[in-house]
């Protein structure tokens, strides 16, 4: 057991860069094509591939992308959108600033993810889509999903910001709602920076939301300034200014052709944290289940003060201080001020997401760890669990 912290803080969530994201990235800055342009063509035909898919839209967050698929689910005033609590804000905000209301089912303590039982429970007339999150990766129950969805004739939109690797009985996550909404934010499990990335079951919708992506104008506005001559463009609705840079593109395309090597890394730390924690009074993540894969974004820990006698937030400082950048993925919705004020959301609603977010401990997963910090990892958490 070493008697000094490891000697640089090691980040949390920082991401594996390599040469050639740099030289392409050199490449734009030089050529001048530093907005949406050919690198971001590039960049869709080849995250479409790689999820067997047709098509695909990228956008300049998965914020931009949740946004948009909501607004093209044209909800009512008044319409409401289940969702998790154990999700980041942006989820929520996007169906708050799409016009709906968001409704919290909460999750299987198990799984971290929705618990459709307790999805059917908050039905109304009103509901009109859920929202899954694929939490840490790991796939959602979609039959059960599905079929509340056709049962109800709801709309489904996944939260895919995790799951950019996970399939559910063979087919890829993203494909299985109308909408399919990916991160590419510099935590996640391919980076641009910030980005983002919509799939959509019908061509009509994608190519509806790449209008309203960009301020609601008819033609590619990058095409406007091509060599094919000017084409004047029509403004076919009130649209927002999402659309992604060639600069986010450049790092994307070689972070993409990556992302089966980058997740091998990531198994191997996986496998390394369970072999050492095996023993421990921590929960670590439950298995995976089977016909499913596992993105792997996030290994977290659940830290129960009354069997480990240390609470959640003294092992954060503890890891802190032993220079192991940590996370917390994430404190119940309902612990939120602006929820609680504006829906009058309470943390006892959804006691499993409220108990797991006051317990939970994300430790660093990413393909830039080398072994020294996996050990680095192992031991900070055997001194931050020392009584
Ligand atoms: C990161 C994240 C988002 C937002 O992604 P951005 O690309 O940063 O906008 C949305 N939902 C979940 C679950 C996330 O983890």
């Amino acid at each position: 057991m070493p008697v000094r912290p490891k000697e640089r803080f090691l980040v949390f969530g920082s991401p594996r860069i390599e040469e050639a994201e740099v030289e392409e990235v050199a490449g734009s800055l030089r050529s001048g094509w530093l907005g949406t342009g050919p690198k971001v063509a590039r960049f869709e035909r080849d995250f479409a591939a790689y999820k067997q898919v047709n098509h695909a839209a990228a956008f300049n967050s998965c914020t931009a992308a949740l946004h948009l698929s909501l607004v093209a689910l044209g909800l009512e005033p008044g319409d409401e959108v289940i969702t998790t609590p154990l999700t980041f804000c942006a989820t929520v905000n996007a169906i708050i600033h799409a016009g709906g209301v968001p409704v919290l089912a909460d999750v299987d303590p198990v799984t971290m993810n929705l618990d459709p039982e307790a999805v059917r429970q908050r039905i109304t007339p009103r509901t009109k889509a859920i929202l899954p999150v694929h939490f840490a990766g790991r796939p959602c129950d979609m039959d059960a999903l599905l079929a509340l969805a056709d049962e109800y004739g709801l709309r489904i939109v996944e939260d895919c910001a995790h799951a950019i690797e996970s399939t559910y009985k063979g087919r890829a996550c993203g494909t299985f709602g109308d909408f399919g909404c990916f991160s590419f934010y510099v935590t996640k499990n391919v980076v641009t920076g910030e980005g983002g990335m919509v799939l959509a079951r019908r061509k009509e919708d994608l190519d509806r939301i790449k209008v309203l992506g960009l301020h609601g104008m008819s033609a590619d506005a990058w095409k406007r300034f091509g060599d094919e001559g000017y084409k004047h463009y029509q403004v076919v609705a009130a649209g927002f200014k999402y659309n992604m840079m060639d600069i986010q593109a450049a790092i994307g395309i070689h972070q993409l052709s990556r992302v089966e090597r980058y997740y091998e890394r990531r198994q191997q730390v996986w496998n390394a944290y369970d072999r050492a924690f095996a023993g421990m009074p921590l929960t670590t993540p439950a298995p995976q289940e089977t016909d499913t894969r596992h993105a792997l974004h996030l290994y977290s820990v659940l830290v129960d003060e009354a069997r480990t006698g240390v609470s959640r937030d003294r092992f954060l400082q503890r890891m802190t201080a032993e220079n192991i950048g940590v996370g917390v993925h994430y404190l119940g919705l309902p612990e939120q001020p602006y929820y609680q004020e504006r829906f009058g959301w309470r943390p006892d609603d959804t006691p499993h997401a409220t108990r797991i977010g006051r317990q939970t401990v994300s430790l660093p997963l990413s393909a830039k760890l080398t072994d020294t910090d996996i050990q680095d990892v192992v031991e900070a958490v055997h001194i931050a669990l020392e009584s």
